[in-house]
C-alpha cells in the first residue's frame, strides 16, 4: 500500500478541523500545525480560512511566518489562507505582513456587504463537473504574475489559482461534501514530490 500523504493544517484560527477531516476522508495523515518544529516532514500544508489578520498575528508571534517561508512542500491557502499567502492586499486592510509566497495582489472582502456570503456553481480547470463553492466574505485575485494560472473564475475575477507548488482558493472547499478541489491539492503534493525526489 502507498504510503499515506502528510500534511499539516495550521491550526491558529479558522476553520482547520473541516480541512482536517476533508483530509482524512482522502487517507491523507493530517498533522495540526501550531509550532515551527510541527512542520517537519511534511508532504504539504493547508492554511484555512479564518481571519488573515488574526491567523498572520498569531503565526508571527510562534515564528510560524519564516517556517512557512522556508517550507518547502505543496502549500494550499483558502480564502484567509489565500490572503497570507499573496505578494499584496490591495486595500491596505491588512496591518500584518503577508507571506508574499504567490504571485497575486488580492482584494478583501471583495464580494461587497450585499452578497458577503454566497454559493456558486464553478468551472474549473481540470474538473468535467461544476464545482459548487461557498463564499463567505471573500478575497478575489485582483491581479497575477504571469507566472499564476487561473484555475476558476467567478464574477470576472479569479477566485481558484496556481502557481507552481502553491494552491489558493477564495472559497471554501472544506464546506462542502466535495473533495475534488482536495484531490486536486493532493495531486500537486505528489507532483512536487516527484520534483523534489
Ligand atoms: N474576510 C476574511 C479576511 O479578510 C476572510 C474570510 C474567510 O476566510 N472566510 O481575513
Amino acid at each position: 500500500m502507498e504510503k499515506p500523504l502528510r500534511i499539516g493544517v495550521l491550526a491558529l484560527q479558522g476553520d482547520f478541523r473541516e480541512h482536517a477531516a476533508m483530509l482524512r476522508r482522502l487517507d491523507a495523515a493530517v498533522v495540526e500545525v501550531r509550532l515551527p518544529g510541527q512542520l517537519d516532514g511534511l508532504d504539504g500544508l493547508i492554511i484555512p480560512g479564518g481571519e488573515s489578520t488574526t491567523i498572520g498575528k498569531l503565526a508571527a508571534m510562534y515564528g510560524l511566518d519564516d517556517a512557512i517561508r522556508a517550507f518547502r512542500g505543496a502549500i494550499f491557502g483558502t480564502c484567509a489562507g489565500l490572503i497570507l499567502l499573496a505578494r499584496e492586499a490591495v486595500d491596505g486592510t491588512h496591518g500584518q505582513p503577508l507571506l508574499g509566497l504567490v504571485d497575486i495582489a488580492v482584494r478583501r472582502n471583495a464580494f461587497g456587504r450585499q452578497v458577503a456570503s454566497f454559493e456558486a456553481d464553478l468551472e474549473v480547470e481540470g474538473e468535467p463537473e461544476p464545482v459548487h463553492a461557498v463564499f463567505i466574505r471573500a478575497p478575489w485575485v485582483e491581479s497575477a504574475g504571469p507566472g499564476v494560472q487561473v484555475l476558476a473564475e467567478a464574477a470576472g475575477h479569479a477566485v481558484l489559482a496556481r502557481e507552481g507548488r502553491y494552491l489558493v482558493a477564495a472559497f471554501h472547499p472544506e464546506l462542502t461534501g466535495d473533495t475534488r478541489i482536495h484531490e486536486q491539492f493532493l495531486d500537486l503534493v505528489r507532483e512536487e514530490q516527484g520534483v523534489r525526489a
